[in-house]
């Protein structure tokens, strides 16, 4: 800007200067013509009063140079011209300084000589005997008259141009100062220099306070947005239509092990995973999409949201939540399907096969019985199955559902120990109980089972003559349950694993004594309602003692 007004003011001033001297030369020039003028016809009056008195005579040895002397008769021949032979001058009577004089006593013209490329003055005056007088000068050109004062001329153009360069080189500095100095922060804090930008500054004053109120709320929004990214436990990702990560939050960087420094980078130099590649091609191409990925050994759903701006995909968003859980419980159920179906086709089989036996006529009716006792059998092993399988559905509906109430675990025991007499009698098992009253919250139904099912394996897993002691502990912050039992035990191997659905060391074994795998993982869900711990002790072929500890 200030070249710019450099410049201008530099091309006004020499502009000016130019018309100026033009100007100027030009009203010299008509100054001198007229004073030139003036002088002429003094000249000329001086003359002709020298002719009048002198005749001819007044002609000789006259030395006037720059002067031409033409006389004249009143028939206009010329009778005398100092600078050429009036004898072979042509006739002057139509000149019209001549007609002018003869005419009024006096005349002048103007004229320019194309031979001489110079305009000259003439100035004629009447003589006394009828002749005229006539005197002519060259008059100087405007060219020569510039020329002649180039000098001076050209002194004044190099000071006025130095002054000028010199003043809108000031004046430009001048002008830009005041604009130079706005603190356009604060453009209202400093408005010395010009009321024209009043209007603009107040705008701009308004415009930088819009701009720092909607600059703050973007932070605050911004620091809001971060602060609940940065809480979440699910990795959340923003990327570009291109792959490249936008922001991710620290649970996501962690899972991903991305590293602080991934923003900036594409998804995939990060994680390589197919899915995670697949999720986000669907999503680039406008397609919502899950998937589920496995990292750090545990399972991530991953869902991929296109944003949509302008009919366009202009990012998208990632979701990475942990479903281990729901993965595991759902691997457990197809399991769990899987087993009860095989579970029960086995009993199913059998009474099948025997039946159509019957049916078939081809045996005796001494060997009915036996066959009606093992139908009998293989239905109280389903019935046994199909009440597990509900007593299991009835645990994994929590605790939520259930009712707590003072619970007496020797008393539940004793009942226990009464129920299965008879199973203990046909087996040679003898059953006893120790310990003292231990009073807990607990699911009455539950309590019992967990009782039962561990005296009702003490007994199964036992030998003939074998025994079994459950012992009832009241301590001050727990109550101990212990069922332990002089039977076949279990190896160090399995004994993690007897908790599991289905689970049985000895299948044919615990096939033949009516197990149905379930037991102790109905115990191990029943503990866990009630907060109790489970630990198993066994020694093979010694015998094995399973504890509870309930919290009071
Ligand atoms: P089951 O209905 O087959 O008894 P459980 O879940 O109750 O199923 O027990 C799982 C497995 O643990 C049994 O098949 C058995 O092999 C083993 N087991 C449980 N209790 C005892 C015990 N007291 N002594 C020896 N083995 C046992």
């Amino acid at each position: 800007m200030t070249k710019r007004i450099f410049r201008s003011t530099c091309f006004v001033a020499i502009a000016v200067l130019i018309a100026c001297i033009v100007l100027i030369m030009g009203a010299l020039y008509s100054y001198f013509s007229s004073v030139q003028m003036n002088q002429l016809h003094m000249q000329t009056a001086l003359a002709a009063q020298g002719v009048n008195n002198e005749g001819l005579s007044y002609f000789d040895g006259l030395d006037i140079s720059d002067y031409r002397i033409t006389l004249v008769s009143p028939d206009g021949s010329v009778l005398y011209d100092c600078r050429a032979d009036a004898g072979t001058m042509e006739n002057h009577l139509k000149r019209e300084e001549i007609q002018e004089a003869l005419k009024n006593g006096e005349g002048e013209s103007r004229r320019f000589s194309s031979t001489l490329s110079e305009s000259s003055l003439y100035c004629a005056q009447k003589l006394n005997d009828g002749s005229v007088l006539r005197l002519s000068v060259a008059q100087k050109s405007i060219f020569t008259l510039v020329l002649g004062m180039s000098q001076p001329i050209c002194v004044v153009l190099v000071v006025a141009i130095v002054l000028s360069l010199y003043l809108a080189y000031r004046l430009s500095k001048n002008i830009v100062r005041p604009l130079n100095e706005l603190d356009l922060d604060d453009p209202l804090s400093n408005n010395d220099g010009y009321d024209e930008l009043s209007p603009l500054l107040k705008r701009i004053d308004r415009q930088q306070k819009q701009l720092k109120r909607q600059a703050n709320e973007m932070q605050k929004k911004q620091d809001e947005f971060t602060a609940i990214t940065e809480s979440m436990n699910e990795g959340l990702i923003l990327l570009n239509p291109k792959g490249t990560i936008i922001s991710i939050n620290p649970a996501a960087a962690k899972l991903l092990d991305a590293g602080q420094f991934s923003k900036g980078k594409n998804i995939l130099t990060v994680n390589r995973s197919l899915a995670l590649q697949e999720v986000i091609s669907d999503a680039v191409a406008g397609k919502s999409a899950e998937k589920i990925i496995e990292l750090h050994e545990r399972h991530y759903q991953v869902d991929a949201s296109p944003v949509i701006s302008d009919g366009a995909v202009g990012g998208i968003v990632l979701l990475l939540f942990d479903v281990t859980e729901k993965e595991d419980a759902e691997q457990l159920r197809r399991e769990f399907t899987a087993n009860v179906s095989h579970e029960l086709k086995t009993p199913l089989h059998s009474i099948s096969g025997y039946a159509e036996i019957i049916k078939s006529d081809l045996i005796s009716p001494e060997d009915i019985k036996p066959f009606a006792s093992k139908i009998y059998s293989e239905a109280q092993r389903m019935i046994q199955l199909v009440e597990d399988i509900i007593n299991l559905s009835h645990l994994d509906e929590g605790a939520d559902s259930m009712s707590f109430e003072d619970c007496d675990l020797y008393l539940m025991a004793q009942d226990t120990v009464a129920n299965l007499s008879s199973e203990a009698d046909a087996s040679d098992i003898t059953v006893t109980l120790s310990g003292d009253p231990a009073v807990i919250k607990g699911v009455p139904h539950m309590l019992s089972g967990i009782i039962y099912n561990l005296c009702d394996n003490a007994i199964k897993y036992n030998r003939p003559g074998g025994k079994v002691n459950i012992d009832i502990r009241d301590l001050a912050s727990s109550a101990i349950l212990s069922v332990r039992d002089t039977g076949i035990g279990i190896p160090p191997e399995h004994q993690n694993r007897i908790f599991e659905r289905f689970y049985r060391v000895d299948k044919s074994h615990s096939k033949e004594v009516g197990g149905t795998g379930l037991g102790l993982s109905i115990v191990k869900h029943a503990a866990k309602i009630h907060g109790a711990k489970v630990s198993v002790e066994s020694t093979p072929g010694e015998g094995t003692c399973i504890s509870l500890e309930f919290p009071k």
